[in-house]
């Protein structure tokens, strides 16, 4: 599974000029979570990440590889959540190793139906004064926080910590590391283009599935195919193609 691996290389190199703090995943230090969407409403706001037309990227990439995400950690590029101004720049990437899913044929559909899924996670955590709001479309979410959970001593370490232990309620996550990043340096720009080439390459991986024509020479996937590697072998490997 290398269609995502380019750019899981090239993240390190767009947040920002100061060193990560790194934590280690604790699922008995999540943050507490509400039962449905968390509305924080803009009176109770202590910070918005994305406010103010700020960046607000989001995207996912899986990997079979132990080498590129070998454990379950949290990075967090920038100022924590109680440091913040009211409204700050702001980007979390889940980088999500999966088993080897490509092992065997009959289980290949099931597995990337499953890899799509993944990112449905973000529509289902309700981290308690964290609302959340995400858009496909625009690979953008948006987070304001209230003064409470402030107060309480929400960081982005224990949010971490809410969203791998969602995660990993998913049999195929072996492992993830969630990064947020707020560093004023970070290059947001860069990481929008990374999250539209991930959503280029799941909507490719989507209409294979499906069963897409297997004619190389019409086939509206090509600009993808020819840049991703590992996309024309995931589809040669499916069907028997008429022609490259
Ligand atoms: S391998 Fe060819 S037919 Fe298959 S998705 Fe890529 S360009 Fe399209």
């Amino acid at each position: 599974m290398e269609l995502y691996h380019s750019i899981i290389r090239d993240v390190p190199s767009h947040l920002g000029s100061s060193k990560p703090k790194r934590y280690d995943y604790l699922a008995q230090r999540a943050w507490e979570e509400a039962d449905s969407f968390e509305l924080v409403m803009a009176r109770e706001s202590a910070c918005e990440l994305g406010g103010d037309n700020q960046p607000a990227v989001n995207f996912t990439c899986v990997t079979t590889s132990a080498e590129l995400v070998d454990r379950d950690e949290i990075l967090v590029c920038g100022p924590d959540l109680a440091e913040l101004p009211a409204n700050a720049p702001f980007a979390r990437i889940s980088l999500l190793r999966v088993g080897d899913i490509e092992s065997d044929d009959d289980d290949t559909e099931q597995a990337f139906r499953a890899i799509r899924n993944m990112d449905f996670v973000k529509y289902h955590i309700f981290p308690k004064g964290y609302m959340i709001r995400t858009s496909s479309e625009s690979h953008r979410e948006q987070v304001r926080i209230s003064r409470e959970a402030v107060r309480k001593g929400i960081c982005f370490e224990r949010i971490g910590d809410t969203f791998i232990r969602r995660y990993k309620q998913d049999e195929n996550i072996l492992a993830a590391r969630v990064i947020f990043v707020t560093a004023k340096d970070a290059d947001y720009s860069a990481l929008l283009q990374s999250a539209k080439q991930v959503s280029l390459i799941t909507k490719g991986l989507t209409k294979i599935l499906e069963g897409m024509s297997t004619d190389c020479s019409v086939c509206s996937l090509k600009p993808i195919c020819d840049e991703v590697e590992g996309m024309k072998e995931l589809h040669f490997g499916k069907e028997k193609h008429t022609t490259e």
